[in-house]
């Protein structure tokens, strides 16, 4: 599986810093945001390194296809029942921090930090 030893969410993913995990299996992992804009706020990651959506193919089409439709199990799950939100940041301009394709999904009463 690809992994980049200088990617921060490869680390989180490899156990070398430490994070909130809600959900884990062979390829994908969810885990709390360090610095949360809404009551429930979380990161799902595909556990292989894909730097950016610019950077998926074909192939990861499967695996983006699943992290789509573990968000809503995971925002049940946390009790958020009245609707979330999806965001996928993507590059520079799309105000990507992290280059390690992430899905922020956040919930709870608003208002929210952002948005
Ligand atoms: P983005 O701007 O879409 O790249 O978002 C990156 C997100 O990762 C931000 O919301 C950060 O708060 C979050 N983040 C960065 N480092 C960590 C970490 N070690 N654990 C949890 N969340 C993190
Ligand atoms: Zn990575």
């Amino acid at each position: 599986m690809s992994s980049d030893p200088d990617c921060i969410f490869c680390k989180i993913v490899a156990g070398k810093i430490p994070a909130k995990k809600v959900y884990e299996d062979a390829e994908l992992l969810a885990f709390h945001d360090i610095h949360p804009w809404a009551p429930v706020h979380i990161l799902l990651i595909p556990k292989q390194h894909v730097a950016t959506l610019y950077d998926a193919g074909p192939e990861h089409e499967a695996l983006f296809g699943r992290m789509l439709g573990l968000a809503p199990r995971l925002m049940r799950e946390l009790g958020v029942l009245d609707g979330f939100r999806t965001v996928v940041n993507t590059g520079r301009n799309g105000g990507q921090e992290v280059f390690h394709v992430h899905m922020h999904v956040m919930g709870g009463p608003r208002p929210w930090a952002k948005g």
